[in-house]
C-alpha cells in the first residue's frame, strides 16, 4: 500500500483549505499528501459568510461583499457599518472548483475515499472529521436556509439583516438571517440555538415560507438553491496525538458563541503551513482562551435565559460596529472586551461564570 508524508482527513472546508495553502506555498514539492474523503463529487453545499477581519486566499470565490447590516429586537431595528471589515460571503461551489483544480495540478498530492486504501504508520495525520460522540446537553446552532429569486427587484443589495429576532423562540433563541446577493435574489435562513431535542422546531420549510411571505412580504418568487446544517456550540472530543493533529470543527475551530468557523480555518491552515517542517513538536493553533471563557458563560447565559438572548444580542450591538466584530472575530484586545462585557446584563452573566 502506497505511503504519504502527509494525510489530511476530510476533503472539506479545513482539508481543502489546508492542501491548497501547503500547495500555494510551496510545501509540497518534495513531500507527498493523500486527500481521503468520501464525497463523489464536489458542489455548492454551504455559503460561508463572516466579517473579513484577515486576509485570505479565497476573495475571488466571495459572492458579495456588503459595508452595512442590521439588526431586530422584536420592536427596533439598528442599522450599522462596517466599512472596516465588509461581511463577505464565499460560495462553497467556487471554493471546491478553485482548490480541486489547483490540487490536481500536483503530482505529489492524491486523493482517496478511504483510509484503509493507503499505509498510514508513518504519516503525519491531520484530521478534520469530528467524533461523533453525542452529549444530550450540547447546544447546537442549526438552520434551513434557501437562495430564493423573486418576480421583483425588492431587495438592497447594499444591506444585510444579521438577526432578526422578530419571530416565535418557542423557548429557544431564535432569528433569521438574509442576504441580498441581487437586488432579486436572496438567502434567507431560519436559524435556532437550542439542544436539537425538539424535533418541532425542524418545520424549517414552515417558518421559511411564513417569514418570506408575512415579515418580508414576499409573494412571487422561486426556490433555487437549499442548504441545511448544524454547527456544534461544543468542542468534539477529538484528541490530538504525537503524530496527529485535528483541523476545522473537529480542532475547535468555530467560536462557539457564533458558529463563525471559516476565517478561523484560514488562520489554522497559515499557522500549519508556516511550521510544517517541525509540525510534530509544535503547539496547536488554538482560539484564544478568554474567547473560550467568555463564550463558555456565554452559552450557559443562552441555556438559563433564553428568553433574554435577543435583548442580550441587540445590546451588544450598542457598542461600536468595529468593536462588536473584532469581539466575534477573535481580534478584539482587552480595551474591547470590557466595552462588550458592560453592555451585557451583569446580574445573570454574574450567575453564569460558574457552571
Ligand atoms: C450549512 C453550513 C453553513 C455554514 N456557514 C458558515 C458561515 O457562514 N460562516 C462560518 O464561519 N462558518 C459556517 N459554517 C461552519 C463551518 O465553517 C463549516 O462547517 C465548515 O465546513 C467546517 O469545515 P470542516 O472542514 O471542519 O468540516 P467539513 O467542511 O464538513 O469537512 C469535513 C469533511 O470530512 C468528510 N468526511 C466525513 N466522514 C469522513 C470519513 N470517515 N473519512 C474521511 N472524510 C470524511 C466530509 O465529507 C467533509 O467533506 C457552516 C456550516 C454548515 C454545515
Amino acid at each position: 500500500m502506497r505511503e504519504f508524508d502527509y494525510i489530511i482527513i476530510g476533503g472539506g472546508c479545513a482539508g481543502l483549505s489546508l492542501a491548497y495553502e501547503l500547495d500555494l506555498h510551496k510545501k509540497l514539492e518534495n513531500k507527498t499528501l493523500a486527500i481521503i474523503e468520501p464525497r463523489d463529487g464536489y458542489k455548492k453545499d454551504k455559503t460561508w459568510s463572516f466579517w473579513k477581519v484577515l486576509d485570505h486566499n479565497f476573495d475571488d470565490c466571495v459572492k458579495k461583499s456588503w459595508k452595512n447590516f442590521s439588526i431586530n429586537s422584536s420592536t427596533e431595528t439598528k442599522h450599522l457599518k462596517c466599512d472596516n471589515y465588509p461581511y463577505q460571503s464565499i460560495d462553497s461551489g467556487l471554493f471546491y472548483k478553485k482548490i480541486i483544480t489547483k490540487l490536481k495540478e500536483n503530482k505529489n498530492i492524491s486523493f482517496f475515499k478511504n483510509i484503509k486504501d493507503i499505509n498510514q504508520n508513518k504519516s503525519f495525520i491531520f484530521n478534520s472529521v469530528p467524533s461523533q460522540e453525542t452529549n444530550k446537553n450540547n447546544l447546537w446552532q442549526h438552520f434551513y436556509g434557501v437562495e430564493i429569486k423573486t418576480k421583483d427587484k425588492i431587495f438592497d443589495d447594499e444591506i444585510i439583516n444579521l438577526m432578526d429576532f422578530n419571530c416565535e423562540q418557542r423557548d429557544n433563541v431564535h432569528f433569521f438571517y438574509t442576504l441580498p446577493f441581487e437586488k432579486d435574489r436572496a438567502l434567507v435562513e431560519t436559524t435556532w440555538l437550542s439542544k436539537m431535542d425538539d424535533i418541532s422546531l425542524k418545520d424549517y420549510d414552515n417558518q421559511i415560507k411564513n417569514y418570506i411571505e408575512q415579515n418580508l412580504k414576499i409573494k412571487n418568487y422561486e426556490i433555487v438553491y437549499k442548504e441545511e446544517g448544524a454547527i456544534p456550540l461544543f468542542y468534539p472530543s477529538n484528541d490530538n496525538e504525537k503524530n496527529k493533529i485535528n483541523i476545522g470543527t473537529a480542532g475547535g475551530m468555530t467560536r462557539l458563541s457564533t458558529g463563525y468557523t471559516f476565517l478561523n480555518i484560514q488562520e489554522q491552515s497559515k499557522f500549519i503551513r508556516e511550521n510544517i517542517e517541525k509540525i510534530s513538536n509544535t503547539k496547536p493553533f488554538k482560539i484564544g482562551n478568554k474567547y473560550k471563557f467568555l463564550d463558555g458563560v456565554f452559552l450557559r447565559v443562552l441555556e438559563k435565559y433564553p428568553e433574554k438572548m435577543p435583548d442580550i444580542f441587540f445590546n451588544m450591538f450598542s457598542a461600536s460596529s468595529n468593536t462588536v466584530i473584532k469581539f466575534l472575530s477573535n481580534k478584539s484586545n482587552l480595551l474591547e472586551d470590557l466595552l462588550i462585557i458592560l453592555k451585557m446584563p451583569k446580574l445573570i452573566f454574574l450567575k453564569s461564570l460558574i457552571k
